[in-house]
């Protein structure tokens, strides 16, 4: 899980989610009201997919796998509709997800250490969640996100990356995810995660193991090259940690925390 940002260029945002379309979403929501059973229609946050695949370089946002060739992703709301119905339409709710960490993992799990979001007392077509392209509507809402501490880690409100380490089993032929912290908040809330989005299923780790040994092996050159050859390979290896690679943050962990290696 790396961090993702939200692309906010108007050009970018689905129309959708913001002016009179947004308003006529929120208003199918309202209408409901005062029902606790709310009805959603799936083909609006649909809308939202191809700019949540971008930014997420189509990849789960949970797992990094790439949903590029044999699986289409979710739309995943990160706070389940079922709970936040007045988040069901917001963008800012939204993240991109391969099925088997939403449908067979995530569903409809959350939990929160402090709860700091509600409905607005005054429930009204346009008040629910925040315009994608209002600035300070979207900073409110952020840090209403921030005050919640949720149990999973939210790749689009802090850096993921931060919250894991991997083991690399070359018997078994796995990965394995785990915390990075040995105590504390960070660490109770990596492991709600690794468990609540099954991170550590077996295809993963082993999915995981064929993005590590090519890495290893050539991180493993670096000590045998002359010195005025280790530049190449550093570029090389660099350009195998970009954010659009499969298990970036693992492939980071390795070659930054693990091996050490100059590689930016
Ligand atoms: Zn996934």
């Amino acid at each position: 899980m790396i961090r993702l940002t939200r692309d906010r260029d108007p050009d970018a945002v689905p129309a959708a989610f913001v002016g009179a379309a947004r308003t006529k979403n929120e208003k199918r929501l309202v209408d409901q009201l005062p029902t606790t059973q709310f009805e959603f229609d799936g083909e609006i946050w649909k809308k939202a997919k191809p700019q949540l695949s971008n930014e997420s370089a189509d990849k789960c946002a949970y797992c990094e796998s790439s949903t590029r060739v044999v699986a289409h992703g979710d739309v995943e709301h990160f706070r389940p509709k079922s709970v936040y119905w007045w988040l069901a339409y917001c963008l800012d709710n939204y993240s991109f997800a391969c099925q088997i960490c939403n449908q067979v993992h995530k569903r409809d799990q959350f939990g929160v250490d402090a709860i700091a979001m509600a409905p607005p007392a005054n429930p009204s077509a346009g008040s629910l969640a925040p315009d994608p392209l209002d600035r300070d509507a979207v900073d409110t809402f952020l840090a209403l996100c921030k005050a919640e501490k949720p149990r999973f880690v939210d790749p689009y409100v802090e850096n993921a990356e931060l919250f894991f380490a991997w083991r690399a089993d070359d018997v078994l032929r796995e990965v394995e995810m785990l915390p990075r912290n040995k105590s504390g908040a960070k660490r109770k809330r990596a492991l709600a995660t690794i468990d609540g989005l099954g991170l550590n299923r077996e295809e993963l780790r082993k999915v995981r193991y064929e993005s590590y040994r090519p890495l290893a092996l050539l991180a493993s050159l670096y000590d045998k090259l002359h010195e005025s050859d280790r530049p190449e390979l550093c570029i090389a290896i660099g350009s195998l940690l970009e954010p659009s690679m499969p298990y970036a943050a693992m492939r980071r962990w390795f070659v930054h925390e693990v091996w050490a290696l100059p590689v930016p």
